[in-house]
């Protein structure tokens, strides 16, 4: 597809906020961009109305040339017909035609994956994942997602659904997850399944972490993942063993992983990724540790932070019009 257009409409339909931005084609800077938060209860149309306003702002107030539109959704997509088949965190997005509909709000090709693909494809192209032939992409916070960008394609799977690091099985017989298996990985090890780790030991031994408890002013149900991190940068040996376990069985599920299929990087996102040395050392560790000894570990900070999703969206709707 030719095109002598010149910017593209990254949007980012997020669990808590939607943000739009526009950037040039092939550029690292952002022209505008504009966010808010979604609202408590917010449907679809409510969602959709809002962002799209926030669209259509930015595109007449910076005089964009619109080429393409880039999507990053959180809730499963059906790639090759562009509809979403439902959002994680808000009701009424079942069977939507996304792509085709913005597509035709703004009169040029659009094209929209899930947010972990979409955050995937970011940190390859501009962020922590640049020139490497293989990546997977892992992000740590309320959940655990994961893509591939292998050989500059987001590898997607026969059902869309590749790089569901969060349900490899790290703990068999281990915490309850969201999927209703018992041991994921991510019921063993993102911010809430650490919080709730917490909270059961000082349920058990009250003064296991008078840090600890604090922080949270005194109520254990208030301790978050974030508060660990902080309290084991302070040396409190109850967040120091909640993070080493939580990284080691991170470590497990990533030696999979890399014993699958050999990736010349891993980069790491999300807010439990950036709980410190104590976490860091111990999955780096424990990664090591799984793999076959003629393999390499090379696992970096993710470096878009929250905006990997936007940069993606603008990556993929760059190799839309480039082929
Ligand atoms: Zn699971």
């Amino acid at each position: 597809m030719v095109t002598d257009r010149k910017d593209i409409l990254a949007l980012d339909y997020g669990g808590t906020k939607l943000s739009a931005a526009l950037c040039g084609y092939g550029r690292k800077e952002w022209k505008a961009r504009e966010r808010c938060f979604s609202q408590k209860g917010a449907s679809a149309h409510n969602n959709q109305e809002v962002m799209l306003q926030m669209a259509h702002r930015l595109v007449e107030s910076s005089g964009a040339d619109l080429a393409a539109v880039g999507i990053s959704f959180g809730g499963p997509v059906h790639f090759p017909t562009g509809m979403i088949r439902l959002s994680h965190h808000v009701p009424g997005w079942e069977d939507i035609p996304l792509r085709d509909e913005l597509a035709e709000e703004f009169g040029v090709p659009a094209v929209v994956d899930n947010d972990a693909n979409v955050a995937a494809f970011g940190e390859w192209s501009r962020g922590a994942g640049q020139y490497s032939s293989s990546m997977l992409y892992m992000t740590i916070s309320t959940g655990i997602g994961g893509g591939w960008v292998l050989g500059g394609q987001i590898f997607r799977g026969a059902d869309g659904m590749a790089g569901e690091i969060g349900h490899t099985i790290v703990n068999p017989g281990g915490a309850v997850c969201s999927c209703g298996k018992k041991g994921c990985l991510e019921a063993e090890s993102c911010g809430p399944a650490i919080a709730r780790k917490a909270l059961a030991r000082l349920t058990r031994e009250p003064d296991a972490s008078p840090i600890l408890l604090e922080k949270a002013e005194g109520d254990p149900a208030g301790i978050t993942a974030a508060m660990i991190a902080e309290a084991a940068e302070e040396n409190d040996e109850l967040s120091i063993l909640l993070l080493r376990e939580a990284a080691s069985y991170v470590g497990s599920g990533l030696a999979m992983a890399i014993n699958l299929i050999n990736p010349e990087r891993i980069v790491l996102g999300g807010g439990v990724s950036k709980s410190g040395g104590v976490f860091w050392k111990t999955l780096q560790q424990t990664t090591e540790y799984f793999i076959l000894p003629q393999m390499q570990a090379d696992i970096r900070p993710a470096a878009l932070g929250d905006d990997a999703p936007l940069w993606g969206a603008v990556a993929m709707a760059e190799k839309l019009l480039s082929q």
